[in-house]
């Protein structure tokens, strides 16, 4: 069926390739389409709608608002709406987990907020060269592009991708004694070639590059040596932060403290545009306007934003909600995961997915699951790893909905029987 989108839109289009149908209305854990017909998602726009959607306790605030006559566009100057969410950010994330932030809003986009701190690290120690892992992914602005590891992405830049170089994270090399070997020896051997970084940008889960989880450990090692030579940890928590793995930020479990981190997606808590970079006071040497741009901080989406935090951050009960529905995702993955040889779950909280070793099999799956009503992505290079990502507020009966559909999916790809009974 030739429509407006395949005629009028450009090639470049993606997610709507898959799941070939027109959506209409949002509620909850459900998008529903205009013939009426109700999908589960699992995929909670790749991270942006960490609560669901228009979820009522920031609907309502931000109807008011629209309807109140207060300002929506203001560049960065000073808003009643600002300074609430300025004022609630600082109470109920920073100051109780012992954070020393400045906050930046450097454009709309979690590549925005990227490229503010790769610009910032590099403008703060004088070094261009910028370390990044294998598989990861930071954007598709071009110094986001250059500490990504897609090659097909990559080649969309249409110029070479410079300044930065990949190195092996935690898993990538299959040896755990290797992990980071090569990086301590090249940075103390003033003959080994390697430019000393700026920054080596991080994130705790590889949200698009197959959902690796690095180890604590491993991401403690990361920030000592950063420490040991003067480099800048930048920690990317645009799709793992806002609760996506368990706490407000990825890290915090981890006992690191990077020096920047950038959020993005669901920050603003409702599918509205809005980032975040996240710096050491001591990094703050922007000059006035030295790093602008038109919307950098939108009024709505400081509203759902500040309403969001007030109505889950207050207290631990959030978080309590999640390791519960995170406990029932990884338990109906690992079921999923065992009638299969060769696969087996990833990620961490949910962020969360089963990795196959045929590279055909997650994508296969994922197809099946939107026939049966169920949007879920996949992630990886090939595209190998099934990638689950339900919203936070999802119920219990919601997620065992969604896991039985994934288990029909993955029984009619794989041919192999599987029991979900043990899932609540
Ligand atoms: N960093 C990470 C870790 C991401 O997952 C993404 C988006 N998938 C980005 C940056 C880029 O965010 P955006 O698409 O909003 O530019």
């Amino acid at each position: 069926m030739s429509d407006i989108f395949e005629s009028l839109e450009s090639e470049v289009r993606s997610y709507c390739r898959g799941w070939d149908t027109i959506f209409e209305r949002a509620s909850g854990s459900f998008l529903y389409s205009e013939d009426g017909r109700g999908y589960l998602d699992f995929f909670s726009g790749a991270g942006a709608l960490n609560y669901g959607h228009n979820h009522p306790a920031l609907l309502r605030p931000l109807m008011e608002y629209l309807l109140s006559g207060a300002v929506i566009h203001s560049l960065d100057m000073k808003t009643t709406a600002k300074r609430r969410f300025l004022e609630t950010f600082h109470e109920l994330i920073l100051k109780p987990r012992n954070l020393d932030y400045k906050v930046m809003f450097p454009g709309p986009t979690g590549t925005n907020s990227v490229e503010a701190a790769l610009k910032l690290a590099r403008k703060v120690t004088g070094r261009t060269h910028v370390l990044g892992f294998t598989n990861a992914f930071h954007g598709m602005t071009l110094g986001s592009l250059a500490v990504t590891g897609n090659s097909m992405k990559r080649q969309g830049a249409g110029v070479p991708l410079t300044h930065a170089s990949s190195i092996p994270y935690d898993g990538f090399l299959g040896d755990d004694a290797l992990a980071f070997s090569w990086l301590r020896s090249a940075l103390a051997d003033s003959g080994s070639g390697l430019d000393k970084p700026a920054a080596v940008i991080v994130e705790t889960v590889q949200g698009e590059g197959g959902l690796r989880a690095a180890r604590a450990s491993w991401l403690r090692e990361l920030s000592d040596i950063c420490h040991q030579y003067g480099i800048l940890l930048i920690v990317d928590d645009v799709q793992a932060g806002c609760g996506r793995t368990g706490k407000f930020f990825s890290f915090e479990d981890v006992g690191i403290v990077p020096d920047i981190v950038c959020l993005s997606k669901s920050i603003s808590a409702f599918g509205l545009p809005l980032a975040l970079t996240l710096f050491k006071p001591e990094l703050d040497l922007w000059k006035p306007g030295e790093h602008n741009g038109t919307f950098r901080g939108h009024n709505p989406a400081f509203v759902t934003g500040a309403a969001a935090l007030e109505h889950f951050w207050q207290d631990g009960r959030f978080e309590q909600k999640i390791a519960a529905v995170a406990a029932q995702l990884h338990e109906g993955l690992r079921l999923i995961a065992d009638a299969t040889e060769g696969a087996s779950v990833r990620g961490r909280g949910m962020l969360a997915g089963i990795h196959y070793s045929d590279p055909k099999a997650a994508g296969k799956i994922a197809a099946e699951s939107f026939t049966r009503g169920l949007l879920v992505e996949t992630s990886g290079p090939e595209g190998e790893v099934l990638k689950t990502m339900p919203a936070l507020t999802i119920s219990a009966t919601e997620l065992r909905r969604g896991l039985e559909i994934l288990a029909e999916a993955a029984e009619s790809v794989t041919g192999q029987r599987i029991v979900l009974k043990t899932v609540a």
